[in-house]
């Protein structure tokens, strides 16, 4: 198999949209929740659908950015610890992520910001905060004191903040492929920013092709075929800096500490119908080392995985055992 045929989960530079057609098939590039996203679909109307995915995904962003600052959530955060009225999806969207983050026993926990904020993740100015710093953050950061009522209201206590930058590119792929399936679209595939979405097949009914990301740098570490499912990957080689004594933090957090998480894994892919759960989960468990990440999918067994520990080793569930392949052989592969 040839490595240039895969459709490589890559991050592009250009910030140009442009859209080109040949045939059936459409691509178009745009920029949204601060990432390159492409689609490519296939059938009659796929100029449209496009169009249409573009306009669903930049109306969510608007809704649950906690950088615009008249998104519902960036209300939310807003001091006082006031009553705000949310939007459909910003609502289904906080209800889901703290129910995950129960079940995931915080791993997931998406009132971290203030955290996230002092650590300089949000601005790119970095700095290591002081730990009396960090305590006074970490005793607002309960997401289990997300208050949910009636009619989209939310309330959340004095000091909290919010952030849904763990969940949100998951779920913006599975409302683009409800756009595009009512629009009568039956294959395409979007890249979210290496999140990756599938609807259907390849126009000639086989399953697409895609890589796994090399957490070291450089194209893929395996190949993966898939048919109508998200493909999620979390990693601390996404975002991170480094201090002059050679020590990295990344960008994704311990709720427990407030810091990076610092752990065995150097990412965690997974696969799920559901993008929301597979973004869910990358993160969650990320958070949670490789025995955490294994026990949680041995109890529940309802999504796939691919895990990548800093021991240069790729660990898969038995069920993608005939639909992963190797790509780097210096980096081997084990069925979990
Ligand atoms: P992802 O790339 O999906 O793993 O999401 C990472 C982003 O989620 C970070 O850039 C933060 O904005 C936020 N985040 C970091 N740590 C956590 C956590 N433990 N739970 C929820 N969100 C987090
Ligand atoms: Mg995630």
């Amino acid at each position: 198999m040839q490595k240039n045929s895969f459709f490589v989960i890559l991050v592009l530079s250009s910030l140009l949209i442009f859209s080109c057609k040949s045939d059936e098939k459409t691509v178009l590039q745009f920029e949204a929740m601060n990432t390159i996203m492409t689609v490519q679909l296939y059938g009659p109307n796929a100029q449209n659908a496009a169009t249409q995915v573009v306009q669903k995904i930049g109306d969510l962003e608007k809704s649950i950015s906690s950088t615009l600052p008249d998104s519902y959530i960036s209300l939310l955060n807003r001091p006082g610890g006031q009553f705000s009225k949310t939007d459909e999806h910003t609502f289904y969207l906080l209800d889901y992520a703290k129910k995950m983050g129960i079940a995931t026993d915080g791993a997931l926990n998406i009132a971290l910001y203030p955290v996230i904020k002092e650590w300089g993740f949000t601005t790119g100015d970095y700095k290591v905060p002081s730990q009396d710093k960090i305590d006074e953050l970490l005793l607002h950061t309960d997401f289990t004191k997300i208050n949910l009522f009636e009619g989209n209201q939310v309330q959340i206590e004095e000091g909290m903040q919010l952030d849904l930058g763990a969940v949100g590119k998951g779920y913006a792929g599975d409302l683009a492929v409800e756009v595009l399936k009512n629009l009568g679209i039956k294959s395409a595939l979007l890249d979210l920013g290496g999140n990756i979405q599938a609807l259907g097949t390849k126009s000639d009914g086989s399953p697409w092709k895609i890589g796994v990301k090399n957490p070291w740098g450089g194209e893929a570490v395996a190949g993966l075929y898939i048919n109508n499912e998200a493909v999620i990957t979390s990693g601390g080689y996404e975002r991170f800096f480094d201090t002059l004594d050679g020590k990295r933090y990344i960008h994704i957090f311990d709720g427990k500490t407030g810091y990076p998480v610092e752990n065995d894994l150097e990412s965690v892919t997974i696969i799920s119908e559901s993008g929301l759960y597979a973004d869910s989960l990358s993160t969650a468990l990320f958070v949670m080392g490789f025995e955490g990440a294994k026990s949680f999918w041995e109890k529940h067994q309802d999504f796939q995985m691919i895990l990548i520990t800093k021991e240069h080793k790729i660990f898969y569930t038995p069920l993608l055992s005939d639909r992963i392949f190797s790509v780097d052989d210096s980096i081997p592969m084990f069925m979990l």
